[in-house]
């Protein structure tokens, strides 16, 4: 087993305990968690840095902005992810060094995973035997690492990364600026979700600051749509359906190859349900090669899609949250609308 052999970094000829980062049993959540995990980075020196399948905007930007900050602090990074960086995030500085992998071995002084419910969420294998810091903002978000810092009211994991890179007295470079731009632009749909606050355009006016564009920042995520993707936006506003408070879309496996679109072509698309007037809540259904269904959840506030995503397995934010549930696609459709309509019934006009 490839387990990593521990380091001594404690004073020598101490038992217990051997390093810094035995302090730390799974499941710990310190009080000022940002200053125990600046602690074991100053400490360590070989970091993986990974995030969640499918990697978005913060997963991408956060993941570049840390691998960035442990480079200042002299550490080896080593990031990876079990996608691919999605085409409209491939241009941010450093996105070449994201590693597309499906396990890991070497030798770690720990794992850094971003965004992540569980180890599992990354898909990639062979991180249980490492020591985990888990640093997210889900309000799914539970304490699997041996180090956790959640912080819910964060508007991306980014912003977090950032309040990590002043308290390291490192510096925010403008390459830096624009992976947390990124971050912060997309988890909130360009400053348009719920859990926004003024922190977020203080964070954003910090990133402005330190030499991100974000026009340019726009202009490269929201007007660089590949064709595919507007052809499979058209087969799934073909099928659109909407009764209330709710309004549903989905697209076949066929679809997708027709549209010749790949997975990060559906990005989005359940923003379409959702911006119909005086609907609720919104489900986009994606038949996945193997017959199961990627399920995306929108809300406009009242509904806890989250919370609904967990109670079958998957997770995310009060507002947009996702799923992989079990085909076929009309099952499926069948169950989240039962699960959507309970929760639209239970919020008062
Ligand atoms: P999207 O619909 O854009 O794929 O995901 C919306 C939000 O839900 C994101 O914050 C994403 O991380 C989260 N999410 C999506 N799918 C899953 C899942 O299968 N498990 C968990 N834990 N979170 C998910
Ligand atoms: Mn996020």
């Amino acid at each position: 087993m490839s387990f990593p052999a521990p380091k001594s970094f404690g004073p020598k000829g101490e038992a217990e305990p051997q390093n810094c980062f035995a302090r730390w049993p799974v499941g710990s959540a310190p009080a000022e968690p940002m200053a125990a995990i600046l602690d074991l980075l100053r400490q360590g020196e070989r970091f993986l840095v990974c995030s969640h399948t499918r990697p978005d905007g913060d997963a991408v930007g956060s993941m570049l902005a840390m691998g960035m900050l442990l480079e200042q602090m002299g550490k080896q990074a080593d990031l990876v992810a079990a996608d691919r960086v999605p085409a409209v995030y491939r241009s941010l500085p450093g996105a070449e060094k994201i590693r597309w992998v499906l396990r890991v071995r070497g030798i770690y002084d720990a794992v850094i995973l971003l965004e992540c419910d569980s180890v599992e969420r990354s898909r990639v294998r062979g991180l249980e035997p490492y020591f985990h810091i888990n640093i997210d903002h889900h309000a799914t978000g539970r304490n699997f690492g041996h180090l956790n810092w959640i912080d819910r009211d964060a508007a991306s994991v980014g912003e977090m990364v950032h309040r990590l890179v002043k308290a390291a007295g490192a510096t925010v470079t403008p390459e830096m600026a624009r992976c947390l731009y990124t971050t912060v632009l997309t988890d909130t749909g360009g400053f348009c979700y719920g859990g926004i606050r003024a922190s977020t355009f203080e964070f954003a006016r910090e990133l402005a600051v330190a030499g991100a564009d974000p026009v340019a920042i726009a202009r490269d995520i929201y007007f660089a749509t590949p064709e595919s993707k507007l052809r499979l936006l058209g087969a799934a506003l073909s099928t659109l359906q909407h009764e209330g408070k709710l309004a549903w879309l989905w697209v076949t496996h066929a679809d997708m190859l027709h549209a010749r679109a790949v997975e990060e072509d559906c990005e989005g698309i359940v923003n379409y349900a959702i911006s119909i007037a005086g609907v609720e809540a919104a489900a986009f259904l994606r038949e996945l090669p193997e017959g199961r269904i990627r399920l995306s959840l929108r809300s406009k506030g009242k509904i806890d899609v989250a919370a609904l995503a967990a109670g079958l397995g998957g997770g995310g934010h009060e507002n947009a949250a996702g799923v992989t549930l079990d085909g076929p696609l009309e099952r499926a459709t069948a169950e989240i609308l039962a699960a959507l309509k309970a929760g639209v019934d239970g919020t008062r006009d």
